[in-house]
């Protein structure tokens, strides 16, 4: 009888040792809820520091799978600037091709498709070597174009709020500004973007990207950025990038821009 009742307290305690064990396990539903870029974000930044959405001003760029977004507005919207057939062809297959191309390296890494773009773009060293180009061309395109469309429109003209203010103070006027804007743009061999970023430093920077590299992997949040691929001008302005860089001032939306501007001032040192 005595035997039983000690095997009995030994089973009761090894029960609530296992309970107790259980409770203290990380709980996988706990976080089912929160997207993905939200429970991604902390695990794959080396610091402890938050970042903010860079494809939006609220929103990370899902890849689960990635999408292809519509373009804000007519293809020939923006004919102050760039034609309807080149705008057609810029997001219906390039864009599109990108898109593609990323989901296809992701096809069978789920690990990975819960990464927004931003996150894998951010720390492109915790992406696997077999397809770590890949992601930086195919997410960074993703992104890069997801941006340019917005902050376009048909209506380009004169900054607005803050941003206005910003670029005065900086780079001392508008003038100032869109012409070492367009000079880094012409500068950049063969294809890339040029970008108005916040660095971590906080201060607005102009800064040149190759190929379809995106500024936030060199901790740069960027603001407003024009492509300088020949398939963005080439239709219109053949080799004339200069034309090009000068003229797409005609169609920058600068609500957006300002938009992004402020988002970027809630980056670490911003
Ligand atoms: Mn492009």
């Amino acid at each position: 009888m005595r035997k039983q009742l000690r095997h009995s307290i030994a089973f009761l305690l090894i029960f609530v040792a296992g309970i107790v064990f259980a409770a203290c396990q990380p709980n996988p539903t706990v976080n089912s809820q929160v997207t993905p870029a939200q429970t991604a974000t902390p695990t794959t930044s080396p610091s402890p520091e938050v970042s903010i959405p860079v494809a939006y001003p609220d929103r990370e760029l899902s890849a689960s799978p990635a999408q292809l977004p519509p373009l804000p507005y007519e293809t020939g919207a923006l004919n102050r600037a760039i034609d309807a057939q080149t705008m057609q062809i810029h997001h219906d297959r390039h864009h599109q091709t990108y898109v593609d191309n990323l989901n296809a390296a992701l096809k069978d890494r789920p690990d990975l498709q819960k990464l927004s773009v931003e996150a894998m773009l951010r720390d492109l060293n915790a992406v696997p070597e077999d397809i770590r180009s890949t992601v930086q061309n195919n997410a960074g395109g993703h992104l890069n174009h997801t941006i340019f469309w917005q902050i376009m429109g048909p209506n380009g003209g004169q900054p607005t709020g803050a941003i206005a203010q910003a670029i005065n103070q900086t780079f001392g006027s508008l003038e100032a500004f869109q012409q070492q804007f367009n000079e880094t743009g012409g500068d950049r061999f063969g294809s890339g973007w040029v970008w108005l970023v916040r660095n971590p430093q906080g201060q607005l920077q102009i800064v040149s990207t190759p190929n379809q590299d995106n500024p936030i992997t060199d901790g740069n949040y960027p603001i407003m950025g024009n492509d300088v691929w020949e398939h963005a001008y080439y239709l219109r302005y053949q080799n004339r990038r200069a034309d090009y860089l000068k003229n797409w001032w005609n169609v920058v939306n600068w609500n957006e821009v300002n938009n992004r501007f402020q988002a970027s001032a809630q980056q670490p040192g911003g």
